[in-house]
């Protein structure tokens, strides 16, 4: 039915206006728009390239035939997979890939979205054409981002900052030199611009083309006209639950893989095998103006400020941005192709000052057509790759949020690694399917919620400390409403609540979700948290800078204590409990009961999987959350609440695949953890179990008993985030209130401060302790992080990633962690850039404020241009420099933690 109405609409909405348009919404409700998507060519009539016969089998089938599926059609070929087959249910791109506006911008505030869009341009710019003789259609005018504001402009400052470690040009311009390069733009009210002359665009058909043209040739297949039914999973022998074959209107194929790049159809695929996928179909548009005289050749703008972008469309423009009020859609229908929706101007009329004000022309300008299609988007305006915990061999590719051709390139690449290889190269856990908690993934009512404030705040500025008003309070501890009570300010992890910092300005509760007032909703107004919130909109030390530097400083003097209670919980159990263990822990696990031991998880290319602490631990006679009962060995693995998610699946996946006869028991929604830090922690803790001696003969660092606190069991864990003399307290969560009520009674006579994660960051970087998914990544070894200390290289014991280790060990490490110092007055937040001797050498992955030693500090691995080898002389030898916001101070090295190196904290000797 869409096709009939809708298919190659591109009729000319004439001697309209976009100031005529604007007037006649005023008057009507609804104005109805004829559709043109403005590119010469679409793939709509191309003929397929195969007859509808699908082959029986294949290594890997990927269904969907947009920017992602033939860019890991593309890859896969790259690296040698050729027995692939591409399944399309009409022909190529027919999804939301033909109408899109192709934009293809160099810089955003994340590191690894900046290195998968320079390898874009590059594909686009220097292979596809030279490789396959078709030309992606890559024109490269240049992108000019516009701010309004001071906070804009230093943002855009921090973007070109951090683009200079991975080779991105771009420069600052005042409002006048950018009136100079775009002499029709209004600059009257800018502050300046951030100009990347390396953007572009490109067209999805050429794009599209060229890599299928390329796979193919290679051996690769392209079945066209051919829809996916259905997905065969059954159990393997061990009971593993995997994909076996794939339906097709034209047969089944057998296969152990298949990739689900189905764009807005994806949930509709998920379905069909009991996978889901989180995402939010909603309508997105763009409009093309009439011709307009000497527009030829400017670059493309973002105008964030007024959340529009304008890209040149030949001698025209296109016009698009993010509304606070999209449209959703509920359901995606399958004849659904080369199709568009009328454009509701109700909707898009929001965009139509913004862009006036900005290029004034526009408002005397016809619109010649309007494109409106579907886009998919997720909670957190992040793509969906990788494979699927609940189903073996299911990898997620899709969900781009209105990115898919920019990204589209670099994440088929990593795609098509973590296929091959079983995990990407770049760090791409904030893309990956993990990074979502397994509890909430169904929860229509949080996808919606996340991802319609996601799609609204996407031009806005991304504050370091910015969180979600939606979708909150889904996953609250038992010591909630307490801390809640004593002024919390909460944060978002995997959708647990937890502690932020405890503000002296009262409660600052989170409310429903009050869509910024859209779809007939009141904002809420006198929003503390809200309010709170704003206080961190600067790139400068916020409001409560002092107030996160008490409750370090209670810990680094006195005590404080700490709710970790989101941490992830597992026991380890079962006859290969021992073996498993060994294998993917990279540490020394067979240890005596009453040992605690961090240890960090590898792949198979040495890459960091987590960090985290493994007890081992007695059982008891009656399963407790506090242990199960069980027989042999038994381990108590405790992780960061964030990322528990992707430890669990990556435990299971090894047990999986290495057939370790044994299981997990997650018992993260039983248990809470109070940790209890500083130098007064001993003596409080003390007086709350008498029978327990606290000393360090008797209760070591890195060791743990089970004791009695205010008449409940807990297990004790002489453990540290901070650096300090301290201890976990883990509870269940029927003890929790109890025991931290006795906590603070007690620690009342020591000055005890309640901490949150804003202090923990600052402490634990202040140490040198590293964070997974910060300072220590997938794409960080443990030897290149400095924590070598972590690996049994020294043993015989085989585990995952111990090869990859030796060997690097054994060439020498290109590229190695270290801390820098800088003066305490500047407020560094991560990604300033490193430089030795005035070259650039890396860049800041965490950083912060030190405050016990009153200097800024960042952790950034220093690697050098010729990639040889980064020994400790040439790290010490050098003079360094840090970049932030383009201005450039002097820094200090440390090749050891500069706080309390000799860990006598740890040991609690303060003397
Ligand atoms: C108005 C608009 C402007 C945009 N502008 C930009 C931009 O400037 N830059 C940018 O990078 N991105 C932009 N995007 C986003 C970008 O176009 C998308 O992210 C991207 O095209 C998505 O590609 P995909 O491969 O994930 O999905 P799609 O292109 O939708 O491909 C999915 C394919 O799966 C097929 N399929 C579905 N179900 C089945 C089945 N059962 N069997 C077989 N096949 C099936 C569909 O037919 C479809 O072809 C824009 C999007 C919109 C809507």
């Amino acid at each position: 039915m869409w096709r009939s109405v809708h298919r190659y609409s591109s009729r000319l909405q004439q001697h309209l206006t976009l100031q005529t348009i604007r007037c006649t919404v005023a008057r009507h409700c609804s104005q109805s728009a004829q559709s043109g998507v403005p590119y010469e060519t679409n793939l709509s009539t191309a003929s397929t390239t195969d007859a509808i016969t699908a082959p029986p089998s294949a290594d890997v089938v990927i269904i969907g035939g947009g920017s992602i599926g033939c860019s890991t059609l593309y890859h896969l070929a790259k690296l040698g997979i050729t027995n692939t087959v591409l399944i399309e249910k009409d022909q190529l791109t027919a999804g939301t890939t033909w109408h899109t506006a192709g934009l293809v911008w160099g810089l955003r505030p994340s590191d690894t979205d900046i290195e998968l869009l320079s390898y874009m341009r590059h594909l686009v710019g220097d292979v596809l054409e030279q490789e396959t003789g078709v030309d992606p259609g890559w024109i490269n005018n240049g992108g000019l981002f516009t701010a309004s504001n001071k906070e804009r402009l230093d943002e855009y400052k921090r973007m070109g900052t951090v683009g200079k470690a991975f080779g991105v040009e771009s420069h600052i311009l005042s409002p006048e030199e950018t009136k100079k390069l775009y002499p029709l733009m209004n600059c009257s009210d800018i502050y300046g611009t951030l100009y990347s002359p390396g953007d572009g665009t490109i067209d999805p058909a050429g794009f599209c083309t060229a890599l299928t043209r390329s796979a193919t040739k290679a051996g690769a297949k392209v079945l066209t006209d051919c829809q996916v039914t259905g997905i065969q999973t059954g159990e393997d022998d061990f009971g593993t639950h995997r994909v076996q074959g794939v339906e097709t209107s034209g047969g089944t194929i057998k296969t152990p893989i298949v990739v689900n790049c189905t764009g807005v159809w994806a949930p509709n695929i998920g379905a069909l095998a009991n996978v889901a996928v989180p995402l939010l179909a909603m309508k997105h548009a763009y409009v093309v103006t009439e011709r307009i005289e000497g527009i030829q050749n400017m670059p493309n703008v973002r105008d964030h400020d007024a959340s529009v972008y304008l890209k040149l469309q030949g001698d025209a423009l296109s016009i698009g941005g993010y509304e606070s009020n999209p449209e959703f859609i509920d359901t995606m229908n399958n004849d659904f192709a080369f199709s568009l929706y009328d454009l509701d101007w109700d909707v898009f009329s929001t965009h139509i000052d913004g862009n006036v004000q900005r290029v004034p022309v526009i408002g005397e300008t016809g619109i010649k057509s309007t494109v409106c299609g579907p886009e998919s988007f997720t909670p957190d305006h992040k793509p969906l790759l990788g494979e699927a915990p609940e189903l073996r061999g299911f990898y997620h590719g899709c969900a781009f949020n209105s990115s898919g051709l920019m990204l589209g390139g670099g994440s088929g690449r990593e795609l098509a690694k973590w296929i091959v290889n079983g995990r990407p190269d770049l760090d791409m856990y904030g893309y990956d399917i993990r990074r979502f908690s397994r509890s909430l993934v169904h929860d229509k009512t949080w996808i919606k919620e996340r991802s319609h404030e996601a799609y609204a705040k996407n031009y806005s500025t991304v504050f370091p400390h910015d969180q979600p008003l939606a979708g909150r309070n889904k996953r609250k501890d038992a010591l909630h409403q307490v801390l809640s009570d004593a002024g919390c300010v909460y944060q978002e992890a995997l959708g647990w609540e937890r502690p932020g910092y405890f503000t002296p300005e009262g409660k600052a509760e989170i409310r429903e979700y009050d869509y910024y007032g859209s779809y007939g909703h009141e904002a809420h107004k006198d929003y503390a948290y809200n309010d709170r919130l704003r206080d961190d909109y600067t790139f400068e030390f916020p409001k409560h800078h002092n107030v996160i530097g008490k409750e370090c400083l209670a810990a680094r003097n006195a005590v404080a204590v700490f709710n970790m209670s989101y941490f992830g919980q597992f026991y380890l159990t079962g006859p290969d409990s021992q073996a498993a263990a060994d294998w993917i822990f990279t540490n020394n696990l067979d240890k005596p009961v009453g040992s605690t031991i961090y240890t960090c998880m590898c792949n198979k290319a040495g890459g960091t999987e987590g960090d985290l602490t493994v007890s081992i631990i007695d059982p008891m006679a009656v399963s407790s959350p506090l242990a199960p009962s069980f027989e042999g060995r038994g381990f108590y693995v405790a992780a960061g609440g964030g990322v528990a998610e992707h430890v669990k699946s990556h435990m299971q996946t090894e047990i999986q695949d290495k057939r370790f006869q044994c299981q997990i028991v997650d018992v993260t929604n039983e248990m809470g953890v109070i940790s209890i830090q500083g130098p007064k922690s001993r003596e409080l803790l003390q007086a709350l179990a008498t029978d327990f001696d606290f000393s360090n003969e008797a209760f070591p660092f890195s060791s743990h008993k089970i004791m009695t606190i205010a008449g409940h069991q807990v297990r004790a864990i002489r453990l540290t985030f901070v650096g300090e003399l301290g201890w976990e307290l883990h509870v269940p969560n029927d003890a929790a209130v109890d025991i931290y009520q006795a906590v603070m009674q007690e620690g009342a006579k020591h000055g005890v401060t309640n901490g949150g994660y804003r202090a923990l960051d600052s402490l634990s970087l202040e140490k040198g302790y590293r964070h997974w998914h910060g300072d220590l990544r997938s794409d960080d070894t443990p030897l290149e992080s400095g924590l070598g200390f972590t690996c049994k290289l020294k043993m015989d014991t085989p585990f995952l990633g111990r090869e990859a280790l030796e060997k690097q060990k054994a060439e020498g490490l290109k590229r190695r962690i270290a801390c820098f110092t800088t003066d305490p007055s500047l407020a560094l937040l991560g990604m300033e850039v490193l430089r030795r001797n005035g070259e650039v050498v890396g860049y800041f992955r965490r950083a912060d404020h030190a405050f016990a030693l009153n200097k800024g500090i960042g952790y950034g691995y220093v690697q050098k241009s010729d990639g040889s080898t980064v020994t400790n002389a040439y790290l010490k030898e050098g003079e360094y420099t840090v970049e932030r916001m383009g201005e450039i101070y002097p820094a200090k090295i440390h090749l050891k933690t500069p706080f309390d190196p000799s860990n006598d904290r740890i040991k609690g000797f303060y003397e």
